[in-house]
């Protein structure tokens, strides 16, 4: 994903926007391999102020996870904003978790798009917020289906002292 900004660098345009698709087939997220059904949709621009060149970039997709809860795959939808100053590879390494460098007049999106998503990932991955899960008992998924097994709340630590109680 590289694009080109001499016209910004020569001053004959202010702004180059972006309306544009990127193929992404997966990821490893924290252990996790994420899919992506179709290319990613890529909308916005990179502008030039007095204070140097910024880009601002909703990144759109869809992937495929499995829930935590309860095990079962599903697709989530979601943006990424990427927005942040583009610097001269000279300049040094500042501390912004994502950098985008200016190498000869152009600049490589694939690695700032892949760490925005990465950093944008849930923490827990949910099919839906209020997803019941699985039974602990026999294992069920609640969501569709029902049990009997008493579940009045266990503390997993406690239920294995009731284990050794039993
Ligand atoms: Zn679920
Ligand atoms: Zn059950």
């Amino acid at each position: 994903m590289i694009i080109n900004l001499s016209k910004l660098l020569d001053g004959s345009e202010n702004i180059v926007k972006i309306d544009d698709v990127f193929d992404l087939s997966y990821l490893n997220i924290r252990g996790k391999r994420v899919e992506f059904h179709k290319p990613l949709a890529l909308n916005g621009g990179i502008y030039k102020t007095d204070d140097g060149i910024f880009i601002n970039l909703d990144i759109s997709y869809e992937y495929t996870d499995v829930c935590d809860r309860c095990l079962e795959e599903f697709t989530n939808k979601q943006t990424s904003v990427l927005s942040g100053k583009i610097i001269e590879k000279a300049e040094d390494d500042s501390k912004e978790e994502i950098t985008i460098y200016l190498d000869k007049g152009k600049i490589d999106l694939e690695k700032a798009i892949k760490k925005v998503i990465v950093l944008d990932f849930p923490m827990k991955s949910l099919c839906n917020s209020d997803c019941k899960g699985l039974c602990p008992k026999c294992g069920i998924n609640l969501n569709g289906e029902q049990c009997e097994c008493d579940t009045t709340d266990v503390d997993p630590r406690l239920e294995k002292l009731k284990e050794l109680l039993d």
